[in-house]
């Protein structure tokens, strides 16, 4: 079809002011947060009700023309880049909280609402929506959905998929379904609700989610342990676990992250520790009492060198400065950054350290790894320079060991950020043939002419 018509339909479809098409407007959203990913789409299109949705995928369906859902464009997948050129489905006007419903605990909230302001919506009810991603206060509630996103909360209160209920799905043929809903207990038919979330955009464009509350935690205690070697803090990692400890919280850093961040913040950090966890425990004020007293007892009993725990929130909100501010001090360094996710059983997490550390050494490239220890969930940073041909061989065999290495251990090539482009090569070693063709059989089924964010999450089908 002619771009021409295709921008004429559109603005049939959403109003004019609802449809961008200039040179500059393309670029803007021909990538996403994630480098070297970057194709120009032919329009963008922002819908403002669920009938202009159904529209849109009517007419696209029709004409073959690939659609790319997209919320705040914050995936490091690089999953809403509009590989095949067509529509870049802006979702950022369902921007309201429809309901909160406090005797079922659930809330009922349009896609494009950022995470950060569900939980200021609800915290004056005492309630929290436990996912926070490192992005809350920019990510869309539908990104994150479609991610199945998790945040330094999950070992304790689970991920998205955990809290996501029910959902108004948009099929590819426009055809408007809702699954689940606010019964708890649901089991009537398959679990659509699960299957998308975490579709990445690939089965479905989804419009609402009925997403369950938890009650605030009444009292939390956070601490920084330093340990001289990877050993005792994997050990530590595991040993909290088997003490029956689930804290809320137990992030790592590794030394190369550690003296980063010190060169960068100046905040005191010990640059010759091989490893810091940060530990948060919440619940009961006379549960968080005791398990502060076990946690501590295990860090010893593992060598931590030092222990400091947090007198207050402002002080824990220092001790976190390092964890919060790994990312972008580790993006300074260089112009390109790749942030991995590849996640192994939490006892295999040493192994997994030990696998990007030896990586980096053999390819010469700096990495810095930082990430949800409690999940096993790591976040192994790349830096480097996408301009350079001779270094981006080396940044991908060293992202080979390191993925095939996950998978080995008994893990997954990703954690929390999804698969989208960028992990595509390594999706078979993981999931085998048969498991692959499963999935193609999946979006075959929901999307038989293939345009919904094609050739990403499972590749061409
Ligand atoms: C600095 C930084 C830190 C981060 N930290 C974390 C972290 O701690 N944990 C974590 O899990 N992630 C993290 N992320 C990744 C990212 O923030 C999350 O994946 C986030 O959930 C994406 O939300 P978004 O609105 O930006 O989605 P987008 O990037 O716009 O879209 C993400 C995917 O969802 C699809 N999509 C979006 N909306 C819809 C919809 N309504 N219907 C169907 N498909 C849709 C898109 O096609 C795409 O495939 C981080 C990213 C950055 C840049």
């Amino acid at each position: 079809m002619e771009k021409d018509q295709l921008i004429a339909e559109m603005k049939k479809i959403v109003g004019e002011e609802n449809v961008l098409h200039s040179k500059e407007a393309l670029y803007a959203y021909s990538y996403d947060a994630t480098p070297g990913h970057i194709y120009m789409p032919d329009v963008v299109v922002s819908p403002g009700n669920v009938q202009e949705v159904s529209a849109i995928m009517k007419f696209a369906n029709e004409h073959k023309i690939p659609v790319y859902p997209r919320g705040s464009g914050t995936n490091l997948s690089a999953g809403t880049a509009p590989l095949k050129g067509g529509i870049v489905l802006l979702m950022l006007r369902f921007n309201k909280i429809l309901d909160l419903d406090l005797e079922n605990l659930i809330a009922e909230v349009e896609v494009g609402v950022v995470v950060q302001d569900i939980n200021d919506y609800v915290a004056p009810h005492g309630l929290i929506y436990p996912p926070d991603p490192g992005t809350v206060k920019t990510a869309s509630l539908g990104g994150t959905i479609c991610e199945n996103s998790g945040g330094l909360r999950g070992l304790k209160y689970g991920i998205t998929k955990n809290y996501v209920q029910g959902l108004e799905v948009v099929l590819a043929n426009g055809d408007i379904i809702h699954t689940g809903g606010k019964n708890v207990k649901d089991v009537s038919g398959y679990d659509m609700t699960k299957l998308f979330t975490g579709s990445e955009g690939t089965l479905g464009i989804i419009t609402k989610a009925y997403l369950k509350l938890v009650p605030k935690p009444e009292a939390q205690a956070s601490m920084i342990a330093v340990f001289n070697t990877l050993e005792d803090a994997g050990n530590a990692v595991s040993d909290i676990i088997a003490a029956k400890i689930i804290p809320a919280t137990m992030e790592i850093l590794d030394n190369s992250s550690i003296r980063t961040v010190e060169d960068f913040m100046h905040v005191g950090l010990p640059t010759d520790a091989a490893a810091i966890l940060l530990l948060e425990v919440d619940g009961h004020p006379v549960i968080v009492a005791d398990e502060k007293e076990k946690v501590l007892e295990v860090l010893k009993k593992n060598n931590a060198a030092e222990v400091t725990l947090a007198k207050s929130p402002e002080h824990k909100e220092q001790l976190w400065t390092a964890r919060r501010m790994a990312l972008p001090c580790l993006a300074k360094l260089r112009p390109t950054t790749f942030v991995e996710d590849a996640t192994v059983p939490r006892s295999k997490l040493t192994q997994f350290l030990k696998i990007v550390t030896k990586a980096a050494k053999d390819y010469n490239v700096t990495i810095g790894t930082f990430g949800h220890a409690g999940d096993g969930n790591m976040h192994p940073t790349i830096v480097c320079d996408l301009r350079d041909k001779e270094e981006m061989e080396r940044v991908h065999k060293a992202m080979d060991v390191i993925f095939r290495g996950a998978v080995e251990l008994g893990g997954t090539l990703s954690g929390e950020h999804g698969i989208g482009l960028g992990k595509l090569p390594w999706m078979e070693l993981q999931h085998g043939k048969e498991g692959m063709n499963a999935m193609k059989a999946i979006k075959r089924a929901l999307d038989p002419n293939l345009i919904l964010n094609p050739g990403k999450l499972i590749g061409e089908c």
